[in-house]
């Protein structure tokens, strides 16, 4: 009788568990983060990261966010251009990714308060002198951008270039600085300097030409209640200086590895 009714309970956490998979439900006790975790030095892969394989700023910030509010943080590693879906759709509670709030993107999620402000700079060769505004680059210059990046739309829409390339990491574009396919990178200024200084490179900044651009964490449409919780404790990293610091400890970290 007592093992008829274990097996009874057993089936049935097994049919819940099975139905909370197909319908996407999940435990209650997670917070998911999606990010692309190739952008050094917010986001990253290392042996031994802060949460599993997974390091850097935003992951920081992230397990901080899901620690005030007791759940744990789960990271959904997938492809940049990906994450405004995930996050409309709920696959991801929020896209935490270095993400640039922007008009765009604010017609299909909600975003944080800032927690970043970077802008777009140029990785060029150690020892090229002939790019150094982005007005150079229209001089029949290899520019090479990463898909769903601002730095592409830049590129694109306000310097009116076609690039050379278009790669799916930061990485990529700049490891075809380093071999001479192309004369420029457009990209995110701290990943910019983490991928330049790591690869030998340099980085040539045009704050005349490249606007400065907000970070900010994306929640699907109308979640109030978790943008709340994400803004409080960003507040708090950031009237405490926590923000500053992990900035500050994650350049050198990734100065430090190769990626
Ligand atoms: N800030 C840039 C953007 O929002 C790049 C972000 C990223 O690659 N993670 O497009």
């Amino acid at each position: 009788m007592k093992k008829g009714l274990l097996k009874v309970a057993a089936i049935a956490a097994v049919s819940v568990m099975a139905v909370m998979s197909l319908t996407g439900c999940r435990n209650g006790n997670e917070l998911i983060m999606g990010t692309n975790a190739a952008f050094p030095p917010f986001e990253y892969t290392t042996t031994n990261g802060l949460v599993g394989e997974f390091d850097g700023i935003d992951v920081a910030i992230a397990k901080k966010i899901a620690e005030d509010n007791g759940k744990e943080l789960k990271i959904e590693n997938m492809q940049f251009e990906g994450l405004i879906a995930a996050v409309s759709t709920g696959k991801i509670d929020m896209a935490v990714a270095g993400m640039t709030a922007d008009d765009e993107r604010r017609q299909s999620v909600d975003f944080s308060d800032t927690y970043y402000i970077a802008s777009q700079v140029m990785v060029v060769a150690a020892d090229n002198t002939d790019i150094n505004k982005a007005e150079d680059l229209k001089n029949n210059k290899k520019v090479g951008v990463v898909v769903g990046y601002t730095g592409e739309k830049i590129v694109t829409e306000n310097l009116k270039i076609e690039p050379a390339v278009r790669t799916k990491r930061g990485i990529d574009a700049v490891q075809d600085v380093k071999n001479g396919k192309l004369d420029a990178v457009v990209i995110d200024s701290a990943t910019g300097k983490a991928l330049a200084e790591a690869n030998g490179l340099k980085v040539v900044e045009d704050a005349e030409a490249f606007e400065t651009e907000e970070y900010a964490i994306a929640v699907k449409k109308g979640n109030k209640e978790l943008l709340e919780k994400i803004n409080e404790t960003l507040a708090k990293m950031k009237a405490n200086g926590e923000i500053e610091k992990l900035a500050a400890e994650y350049d050198e970290k990734v100065a430090a590895e190769e990626n």
